[in-house]
């Protein structure tokens, strides 16, 4: 059987950038050893559950540009996949357990385990753990218990006298005392299986030989390799990988920091491809300088050897905006606006104004190389589409004076008003409007920062040629016009 690997996510909330990224991984190894990738929904906490979550990660997976190999939606020789829908499997897996003495019936109270744990930690114990007392019930009574319709649990009995031990592919060997584990609950009241259980019958049953996960279930693995053990199964091989986290102190993505969940991102405007590329590099590299890779490309360089061995890794945002700035230069200009126009209607960002095809791809080819997401889109091009209210001292600062910025608005605005259509062309605006400001003894930047704001409102803009050519010569005159009769 070749690989098989798996995602297994919980629809308990948004789906998490850094899960994002254990999912590229476990796509890539499958991909790359022309094995299978897997996709599960752990969907049996119920408390957690948060309804709509479990489309909702299968639509963003997808956006991402990723997709399963067997799951919902695509079925498989082990559907369901959804872990709510296997019930039965669970239930019969922990009588098995029962069955064979690695499991038992418990009928604690809920007061009794809180006063035990009570206990525990005023006796200074490090972890508070189950007693065992269920275990030692005599069989009569606990058929007597289950004939009554007492409410019950089932517990992993866990031996204190063991080493658990398992060779981590990123981690390398790694030991926990059985002592540490705590009994377990596998099966709960409400007839659902604990993540546990879930997780460990459901990779077998699924065939699942490598489990790459986050690095926060690694005090999981031991409870799982007992109950490997106590089914007689074969062990899956193991790979935890860092976290993110920000830059600085932080130990944890921040919502303050920016976007933390998937779709948050295509919100803002990042392209699927590049926040694949940048989430590649997250806890792996190549080893050489390359760092524009296509999922392809990664899917061939891809190696578990060449996973970092930290806990944590940075999340560098500026890094992530680098990576999109690429992206967007990378697509042609049709491509670019095709994409533009999708993210503005899908992400609901359309403006109030209209946006001419063919003029837009003018305006863009302006802006592509400043822009990092398209949500800057808007903001760097709106003076092309409406008129705005001349920002006065903003216009006054460029040459020092009123009556200077009102001198050289009104020389552009007799120059530029002669010109005939055929020389509105920013090649020739630039050639004539240098000569004018030589013949008037006029400083360059005064001079066309003064027609910069004037015609954009704004000192950080394209070349100003190239604006005022697709501004065309009506706009152009009007506006010079009216921001001259603002001043003085
Ligand atoms: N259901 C777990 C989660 O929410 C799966 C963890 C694992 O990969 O074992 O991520």
């Amino acid at each position: 059987m070749g690989v098989r690997t798996r995602m297994a996510p919980s629809p308990t909330g948004e789906y998490h950038i850094g899960s994002m990224r254990t999912m590229l991984y476990n796509y890539a190894l499958a991909k790359k050893e022309g094995g299978q990738f897997i996709l599960r929904i752990e969907d049996t906490d119920r408390e957690r559950f948060v309804e709509g979550a479990t489309e909702r990660l299968m639509d963003v997976i997808n956006a991402y540009g990723l997709n399963w190999d067997e799951g919902p939606r695509v079925g498989g020789p082990h559907a369901p996949y959804i872990q709510s829908e296997r019930l039965e499997t669970y239930k019969e897996y922990a009588n098995q357990l029962v069955e064979s003495g690695h499991a038992y019936y418990c009928f604690c109270s809920k007061e009794r385990l809180d006063t035990l744990r009570e206990e525990q930690r005023k006796a200074g114990m490090p972890s508070t753990k189950y007693d065992k007392y269920c275990l030692n019930l005599p069989k009569d009574k606990v058929k007597e218990n289950l004939d009554a319709g007492l409410s019950y649990v089932i517990r992993l009995n866990v031996q204190a006298d063991q080493e658990i031990s398992f060779d981590d592919k990123v981690l390398g060997h790694i030991t926990f005392p059985s002592k540490d584990v705590d009994d377990q609950v596998l099966l709960k009241s409400d007839g659902f299986p604990t993540y546990h259980l879930g997780v460990v019958v459901d990779d077998h049953l699924m065939e699942v030989n490598w489990v790459m996960r986050g690095v926060e279930w690694l005090p999981s693995t031991p409870k799982h390799i007992l109950l490997y053990k106590a089914f007689g199964w074969e062990l899956p091989t193991y790979a935890h990988l860092p976290l993110l986290k920000e830059k600085g102190d932080t130990k944890k993505l921040s919502k303050r920091m920016g976007s933390v969940a998937a779709h948050e991102f295509l919100l803002d405007g990042y392209l699927p491809e590049a926040l694949i590329n940048f989430l590649m590099f997250l806890g792996w590299n190549p080893g050489t300088e390359k760092e524009i890779y296509s999922l392809d490309e990664f899917v061939k360089d891809f190696s578990v050897e060449r996973i970092q061995k930290t806990d944590l890794v940075v999340f560098d945002r500026d890094k992530l905006a680098w990576y999109n700035g690429q992206y967007i230069r990378m697509l042609s200009a049709q491509d670019l606006w095709e994409r533009l126009k999708k993210w503005m209607s899908e992400y609901d960002q359309q403006p109030e104004y209209k946006m001419e095809d063919t003029y837009s791809i003018k305006v863009q080819s302006l802006v592509q190389d400043r822009m990092r997401v398209f949500a800057d889109f808007l903001p760097l091009t709106n003076y092309f589409y409406i008129d705005f209210d001349c920002p006065v001292e903003l216009l006054v600062a460029q040459s020092g004076s009123e009556s200077r910025a009102k001198e050289i608005l009104e020389t552009f605005y007799n120059l530029l008003k002669e010109l005939s259509v055929e020389n509105w062309h920013s090649k020739f605006l630039d050639e004539l409007c240098h000569r004018i400001i030589s013949e008037k003894g006029y400083k360059p930047k005064e001079s066309f920062m003064t027609l910069r704001v004037a015609s954009t409102g704004q000192t950080a803009t394209p070349p100003i040629f190239d604006i005022i050519e697709l501004l065309g010569q009506e706009k152009t005159l009007s506006r010079i016009e009216n921001a001259k009769n603002l001043l003085k």
